[in-house]
């Protein structure tokens, strides 16, 4: 099989796939400021990771995956000054800052299980590391690629620039960044150098979110936490950082200087915090850009509810799912509600397909082979993981599932006839079909969904169920204790005898 192939931010082009410590895979993708429900743009860079981390797992590799969650008061300019969001958010809706960055972490988790995306291995939380930032920060500072100024601490882009290349990610140059800051001024007075950036902020009277530090009380810099919890959890280097396009400059720029001057003991071909960065495109809206400020940033919630100007309906969270991935992570993805509807009506067909599979029994009659349906099953495998292994191009896997759709439902109309593919190239090809739609895709029907927000109530239901098995198991009616066994292998429900007692277990 071909290897995976990913495309790299940092080189700018595509690479194999080789783990630094195999069979492990370390990846970190940057989490959401929890100060406002999960948006489309949430969406799409959750569901981007979950595939990676999927398909990962699906090629065997042991992932540690981490995402974090920035719930310190970051600064609303995602510079370095202006108001903290999580702290103005708070004073809005008169909450403590930390019930703020609770309830909407409880809400963006709530949001994206329902588009079925798992939860990462480790969910550190800034507030929950802000010893270890305060230690980095030393050690930048005693590394000489930082400076005290009026309580707050900078990251001197001048003395990095001397051994490193500050802009190796973004692939933007001093000047240019020189350039962006004039534009913005506030608050360059403390700085040396204007691309300059926080590692440590002096606290203003009125901030709530504070901190002691060696340089007084305040809160760690933007980019900081990412350095920190990265290597906490996955080493010095590790395999992957993922993020949205919109991170890479200077979020993810200033993640690898700081990564670089805090552990510039490695040696040279050791540094850059990940071996592979990878990026996600935005989403636009009718080919403008999505934001809070133009009016067209629309939550989850909204889209699940239908309840936003913008939207003719509501659309469930595997419809979105399903659209995110019917683009490659790398191409912008413009949404509208006709682009949306489209994709509700190619996912209810594709459902559909996936439902007959199990409709088919490909050993009821004996085979009249047609070559071009065999070829299309038979090839199905190979031509899904190749997609999928040139840089995870669910656009290229979704298109050759719909490819194989004319066959599935061939086989399901004409399944009194004979079967027109070999029994055991049908049965490889469901096995894998489903594998791809449940696992790799990570996409469920809607009454799978269902089946899931009631698991409890399926649990007791089949626990009386076993416990009436088992006492016609004792009276020695097995004519019952059958009934029950098959009915519900009929409903695609198996059980296990074992010592303990009897197990289930869906078989699909
Ligand atoms: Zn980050």
């Amino acid at each position: 099989m071909d290897s995976l192939i990913v495309f790299n931010s940092l080189s700018r082009k595509k690479e194999v796939f080789e783990p630094l410590h195999p069979p492990f895979v370390g990846m970190y993708a940057c989490g959401p400021t929890v100060y406002g429900n999960a948006h489309l743009g949430h969406a799409r860079q959750a569901i981007t990771f979950d595939t990676v981390f999927r398909y990962l797992s699906a090629l065997d590799y042991k992932v540690r995956y981490v995402r974090n969650i920035t719930d310190v008061g970051h600064l609303v300019n995602d510079g370095d000054d202006g108001d903290s969001k999580i702290e103005k958010q708070a004073r809005l809706e008169q909450l403590e800052p930390m019930e703020v960055a609770q309830m909407y972490y409880n809400n963006y988790i709530t949001d994206l299980t329902q588009m079925n995306v798992l939860r990462p291995s480790i969910e550190p939380r800034a507030t929950g590391h802000i010893l270890e930032q305060i230690e980095a920060v030393q050690q930048i500072l005693d590394n000489g690629y930082a400076y005290i100024s009026n309580g707050s601490v900078y990251f001197d882009v001048r003395a990095y620039e001397e051994k490193f290349h500050y802009g190796k990610l973004s692939g933007r140059n001093i000047d240019d960044m020189l350039a962006e800051s004039r534009e913005n001024l506030e608050g360059q007075t403390e700085k040396r150098f204007p691309a300059d950036f926080a590692l440590w902020k002096n606290a203003s009277p009125e901030h709530i979110m504070r901190w002691n530090s060696p340089w007084g009380e305040g809160f760690p810099g933007w980019h900081i936490e990412c350095t920190v919890m990265s290597s906490k959890y996955l080493g010095k280097k590790f395999d992957i950082h993922g993020g949205g396009m919109d991170l890479l400059f200077p979020h993810h720029e200033a993640e690898i200087a700081q990564s670089n001057a805090c552990h510039c003991d490695l040696p040279a071909t050791e540094h850059d915090q990940a071996k592979y960065w990878l990026h996600n495109n935005m989403i636009t809206y009718e080919g403008q850009k999505m934001g809070k400020s133009l009016g067209n940033a629309i939550s989850l919630r909204e889209f699940y509810s239908g309840e936003h100007r913008l939207l003719d309906q509501a659309y469930s969270p595997m419809v979105i799912r399903f659209f995110i991935l019917q683009a490659h992570y790398r191409s912008t993805l413009d949404f509208s509600n006709t682009a949306l509807q489209a994709s509700e009506k190619a996912f209810k067909r594709m459902n559909e397909g996936v439902k007959r599979l199990d409709a088919i029994d490909p050993y009821t009659k004996p085979v009249a082979v047609n070559p071009e349906m065999e070829t299309n099953l038979s090839a199905f495998h190979a031509e899904a993981s190749a997609a999928m292994n040139d840089d995870f191009n669910t656009a290229r896997v979704v298109a050759r599932m719909f490819d194989a759709l004319p066959v599935i439902n061939h086989l399901f109309k004409e399944r009194q006839a004979p079967l027109a593919v070999q029994p055991e190239t049908f049965l490889a090809f469901r096995k894998v079909f489903k594998e791809v739609y449940h696992q790799w895709l990570g996409l469920m029907s809607p009454e799978e969904q269902q089946e899931d927000g009631q698991g409890e109530t399926v649990d007791s239901l089949m626990k009386v169920i076993i416990e009436l098995r088992g006492q016609a198991r004792k009276d020695k009616n097995w004519a019952i204790a059958d009934y029950i066994r098959d009915q519900l292998q009929v409903n695609q429900i198996k059980l296990e005898d074992t010592a303990d007692g009897t197990d289930w277990y869906y078989d699909r």
